[in-house]
């Protein structure tokens, strides 16, 4: 069957309206469709072929709303259709093909939607009244965009590591990306990471909402591996992915502020900032979060064939090092202790898993850069 021929007929036409893009006359045109394209039949007997490759639809995505198509540059040449029946029939041979055309949703589906939101209002205020802010957070958090904890995140970064303290030297810095982008393919997260070294003597590390992880350089020494530190950076991307550090600073703010950011809403910014960095910077995450991190971290570990035995043996480092330093950031916001080892320990497939990973010169030389 040739393109746009019907069986037991000529194919269907409807009435249209074409304007040509050089002046604003109405032309009034006939309109048939294809597997491909539309045709227009002007009152001249000329036609006109429009692939819906080349079609831009301008309008017509509500209920009611004639159809307006676009097509061609730097001319405008523009099609209105106003018959109600032409909308179906557009959709039965673009559907699934051409994802660039919008049709009003059926009634069913619409009733389904305004249903599904009006449930969901219903809960956030139940939530409220019931649990208070810190339940509203915990429902509001997978509705807030990448793009708010990604500009949260950067602002509240510059607020807490001023630029003079970061290591920038390159060789480092190209070292701990390439180890990121093993942890975490890029492609297959919306998140991108980046990671900051700090100068500072403090023993810290820590995920901010929408990709930052910080380290302090102590910690980033005392890794003996590229597996060891890829065992704490497993750890904090899962806070990220998990959404840990949003939820934790979703409970911390107003609900104006809390309402803004399920709609994406960076317009305070500055002012969010400045309270984002007071409350991250002394975050404590609930039991649960460090164990879903630890557990999610040791996949993600295993997934981009990481010896886990690193992550483990990391933390037994940590172990050692608790009495001889005074509250550092990292053992007092996550709790060290034997049972955490040994539950990473049970969850090791393998026995040959928990070889440790020899300590490597170079690894130890480039994780002592800093500055160029
Ligand atoms: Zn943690």
């Amino acid at each position: 069957m040739a393109d746009g021929s019907h069986p037991g007929g000529p194919p269907q036409t409807w009435p249209a309206s074409y304007y040509d893009g050089r002046s604003s006359a109405r032309h009034p045109v006939t309109v048939t469709l294809s597997g491909s394209g539309l045709t227009i039949q002007r009152e001249d007997g000329t036609p006109l072929s429009w692939r819906y490759d080349d079609v831009r639809q301008t309008q017509g995505e509500h209920a009611g709303e004639p159809i307006r198509l676009e097509c061609g540059a730097p001319l405008q040449e523009a099609l209105v259709i106003d018959d109600a029946s032409f909308a179906p029939a557009l959709r039965s041979f673009v559907e699934h093909r051409y994802r660039h055309f919008r049709f009003p949703l059926s009634v069913r589906r619409r009733i389904a939607q305004i249903g599904a939101a009006f449930m969901a209002s219903i809960a956030a205020v139940a939530a409220l009244v019931l649990w208070g802010i810190p339940a509203l957070a915990d429902l509001v958090t997978p509705w807030v965009p990448v793009s708010w904890e990604v500009s949260v995140g950067q602002a509240a970064l510059g607020q807490m590591v001023p630029d003079n303290q970061r290591c920038t030297n390159e060789r480092l810095r190209k070292r701990l990306d390439l180890l990121m982008v093993r942890l975490v393919d890029p492609s297959k997260t919306p998140y991108e990471f980046h990671l900051t070294v700090v100068d500072s003597q403090l023993f810290n590390a820590y995920a901010l909402p929408g990709g930052n992880i910080v380290i302090f350089r102590p910690l980033l020494q005392a890794t003996k591996t590229p597996e060891e530190l890829a065992g704490v950076l497993a750890h904090e991307a899962q806070h990220v992915l998990l959404r840990h550090t949003t939820k934790s600073l979703l409970r911390d703010l107003s609900l104006a502020a809390m309402i803004g950011a399920a709609f994406g809403d960076v317009s305070g910014i500055g002012a969010l900032a400045v309270q984002a960095a007071g409350t991250l910077s002394v975050l404590h995450y609930s039991r649960d979060m460090e164990e879903q991190a630890d557990r999610e971290g040791m996949r993600l570990l295993q997934k981009a064939h990481f010896n886990p035995a690193g992550m483990i043996r990391f933390f037994e480092t940590l172990k050692g090092r608790h009495g001889h330093i005074d509250v550092p950031g990292y053992l007092s916001t996550h709790p060290q202790t034997e049972e955490r080892i040994a539950r990473l320990k049970a969850m090791l497939h393998h026995p040959s898993d928990t070889s440790a990973v020899e300590p490597d010169e170079e690894w130890q030389h480039t994780a002592a850069l800093c500055r160029a």
